[in-house]
């Protein structure tokens, strides 16, 4: 396999018609010679910019052959070396490998500083050898340094690719030719390309090794990205980390276990509750009347408190092992709240055996010591002495992952050996025996990126830019002084520039932009690349200000102006800084949200500025955009819906039968469909989750409370006169009964 990394050349004379230029060109010409694409440019321009082209490059050569530097004037010298030390300095933040040369006619090393000099790989004296020579000394080294790049499995399977082997396994388009026999195959196959085809392979391929046993290049990959995150042990996941949390929980937890759960969990967990038959005892995180969900109170975590919570439940007090199987937090909510893990281990070291955090929003956090302890497993973090500590991340949501590429990272303790055959057993249970190599792959790639300094590099690039867009949006702010602008949801002070202290973005008992009122000191922050655009309309206390814009109309505009966010509350939107962050996304945002302003402030006609919206709901022709709003608005406001939300979510949730028992009504289908309003009371059979927020309201087993009922006639109602707003709540079912629809929840039979 050949990739193309040119050897970059800086030389002020690149261009020129004098002897420095035929010196660099003559060099530039061996190069390419010997088939090595070469770059030249004659000046370093925006110095962190360009030194951001080193992840194109094999080596760079920076020459010195510049008037200044042999102007004999001291000052000039002195910028010429301050320039290449900044240039280099850049480089070195990111990349500590990249050979660089410097190039010279009549200084050498001694003119230039030990600092920039112990970074180099050498220096060239123009006209002592010939150009191939140097040429041939450069090449090895720039292909010395691609030879290690590739981490083991993304090397062997790129040389199986290359390979060209026949193959008689499976897949059947065998390596990609089966399309290339039919139109559309030729259309798929020009689409996606032929590497992505070739190294679609399956695990009859011993030399790349298996996923499923852990052995060859794959093991390799992931005992690399256990060195990497700092883990004692590492799995890949291709199917996502819904898969890698149920893998974790069938590993150490089975029917009639008591489970202790954060109650704002990912769904999986709520899947591998109903699958393992635990008992799910929950702790209950805060939230805000923008609907944000904040932390479980410390308080939640102690021992004793856990163990009233036990007492106090219905079936949970009855069982004779009252020890818990595991604790999962959500680590890195929605909205970015994170916690003290080394608190809450101690707190619960050998009380709960399995720790784990679904980090599946925060593989970045052991790359920066930004984080400090709120992150789960990294580099030089204490054992716990009995109890493991899992963490499961979805590489796909924050690093450069495929879609459903994730990993489970383990923590060993002091006294319980962590038993990798029992776990491999339940990996096998929930992985496919065919898994995407491609995905694999990424894993392998994602986890190497991330290796310091680029890894650190990275997190900092999409730090710097969270809170440069938080900057640009107070600036906006000011400048449209009393009138309305957008916030993004925060402390109250943000550093003027750079980075700031994690002490910045801790969540402080009292602060009242959270709104999650008394919280212990030092238990939690937030992380700034979460960032949760509020709209005008609503306040921290859930009162509702005479006009508003609700966010579904704004995130339906930026995605008629290109801009797709990545989720949709009431009043609030959230957008992510991943490493993929660039500063023409978030700028684009900003501008976005300008244009909706001013087309808001003028009531724009809905068929002129959301056209494909009308198109498709052709009652909002001639409506404008702020009334529009202003029709929305009423209608939350008219039913206090802010408060609605946040007292269901908070109401007890009383459960009635385990889960996997209100399942297995399911399964026999001895459920019915019950109309909403028949619905208090009752049992429900299926997992109701109401997006927005898109977090599980109640469980297989509980049953239905006043305030969730009046919150789904509420819902029936609103989407009678909103069509396209419609709050779509999963475990809804509508059915059209004598011609009109009615909405049903699957019920365990009376
Ligand atoms: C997205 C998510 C998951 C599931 O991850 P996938 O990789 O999409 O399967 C699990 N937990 C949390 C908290 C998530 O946000």
């Amino acid at each position: 396999m050949r990739f193309r990394f040119p050897i970059v050349i800086i030389d002020e004379d690149f261009r020129s018609e004098n002897a420095s230029g035929f010196g660099i060109r003559a060099l530039a010409k061996a190069i390419e010679d010997e088939g090595v694409e070469v770059m030249g440019v004659t000046s370093y321009g925006d110095l962190s910019t360009f030194a951001q082209q080193q992840s194109r490059a094999s080596a760079f050569i920076l020459s010195i052959d510049d008037e200044e530097f042999n102007s004999g004037v001291p000052e000039e010298e002195l910028h010429v070396v301050r320039q290449l030390r900044s240039f280099v300095k850049e480089i070195r933040f990111r990349n500590a490998d990249i050979p660089i040369f410097l190039y010279g006619e009549t200084r050498t090393s001694s003119h230039i500083p030990n600092d920039v000099l112990k970074e180099l790989h050498g220096f060239i004296h123009m006209f002592e050898d010939t150009p191939e020579f140097v040429a041939r000394h450069i090449i090895r080294e720039a292909r010395a340094y691609l030879d290690t790049l590739a981490p083991p499995f993304f090397r062997a399977l790129t040389g199986y690719a290359a390979d060209g082997s026949y193959s008689w396994h499976c897949p059947g388009h065998s390596g990609g030719v089966a399309f290339l026999k039919s139109p559309v195959g030729q259309m798929f196959h020009q689409f996606f390309g032929e590497n992505l085809l070739r190294a679609d392979v399956c695990n009859a391929v011993e030399e790349l090794g298996q996923l499923l046993d852990h052995t060859g290049p794959v093991a390799a990959s992931e005992r690399n990205a256990a060195r990497i995150f700092h883990a004692d042990h590492l799995y890949f996941v291709t199917n996502g980390t819904s898969t890698s949390n149920k893998m974790v929980w069938h590993s150490v937890v089975s029917s009639g276990d008591i489970v202790v759960v954060d109650r704002n969990c990912h769904k999986s967990i709520l899947h591998a509750i109903i699958m393992t038959g635990a008992i799910p005892v929950f702790l209950t995180p805060t939230r805000n009347h923008f609907g944000i969900i904040g932390p479980i109170p410390l308080e939640e975590f102690k021992p004793e408190n856990i163990q009233k919570k036990i007492e106090a439940h219905p079936f949970a007090r009855h069982v004779k092992n009252k020890k818990p199987r595991i604790l999962t937090i959500t680590q890195s909510t929605y909205d970015g709240v994170l916690y003290n893990v080394e608190t809450i281990k101690e707190l619960l070291d050998g009380e709960i055996e399995n720790l784990h955090f679904d980090e599946a929003w925060l593989p970045h956090a052991a790359f920066h010591e930004f984080y400090g302890d709120y992150h789960a497993i990294g580099e030089g973090r204490p054992r716990c002495k009995k109890s493991l500590v899992y963490s499961t991340q979805s590489t796909h949501k924050l690093l450069a992952g495929l879609s459903q590429a994730s990993q489970i990272l383990v923590q060993d303790c002091e006294e319980q050996r962590f038993d990798r055959d029992v776990f491999n057993e339940a990996y096998l249970m929930h992985s496919s025996t065919s898994p995407q190599y491609a995905i694999i792959a990424s894993c392998d790639v994602a986890a190497a990126m991330m290796e310091p300094p680029g890894g650190t590099a990275l997190v900092e690039e999409s730090l710097v830019e969270a809170l440069n867009f938080r900057r640009a949006m107070r600036k906006v702010d000011e400048e449209w002084g009393s009138d309305w602008w957008f916030k993004v949801w925060g402390p109250d002070h943000l550093p003027e520039e750079g980075l700031g202290r994690r002490e910045d973005w801790m969540i402080k008992k009292g602060d009242r932009w959270h709104g999650f009122g008394d919280l212990a000191e030092g238990f939690n922050m937030l992380d700034p690349i979460k960032a949760t655009v509020i709209t005008p309309g609503l306040d921290v206390d859930g009162d509702f200000a005479d006009w508003g814009i609700p966010a579904g109309v704004v995130t339906k505009y930026l995605a008629e102006h290109g801009v797709v966010v990545e989720k949709t509350g009431l009043y609030s939107f959230f957008i992510m800084f991943t490493i993929g962050i660039t500063k023409g996304r978030w700028n684009t945002l900003v501008t976005a949200l300008q244009q909706f302003k001013d087309d808001y402030d003028k009531n724009q006609p809905l068929w002129r500025i959301l056209p494909e919206f009308v198109a498709k709901h052709p009652v909002y022709e001639r409506m404008g955009l702020k009334d529009l709003c202003r029709k929305l608005h009423d209608m939350y406001k008219q039913y206090d819906i802010a408060r609605l939300t946040t007292e269901m979510y908070l109401s007890d949730m009383v459960p009635a039968m385990r889960p996997a028992d209100a399942w297995a009504k399911m399964a026999h289908r001895e459920i019915e469909r019950v109309p909403i309003d028949d619905l208090e009371g009752r049992i429900t059979a299926s997992l109701v989750t109401p997006y927005p927020p898109g977090i599980p309201l109640l469980i297989p087993g509980e049953r239905f409370n006043k305030t969730i009922v009046d919150y789904l006639k509420f819902a029936r109602e609103f989407n009678k006169h909103f069509p396209g707003f419609e709050t779509d709540i999963h475990g809804l079912v509508a059915e059209e009964v004598n011609g009109k629809i009615v909405y049903h929840i699957d019920c365990v039979k009376d």
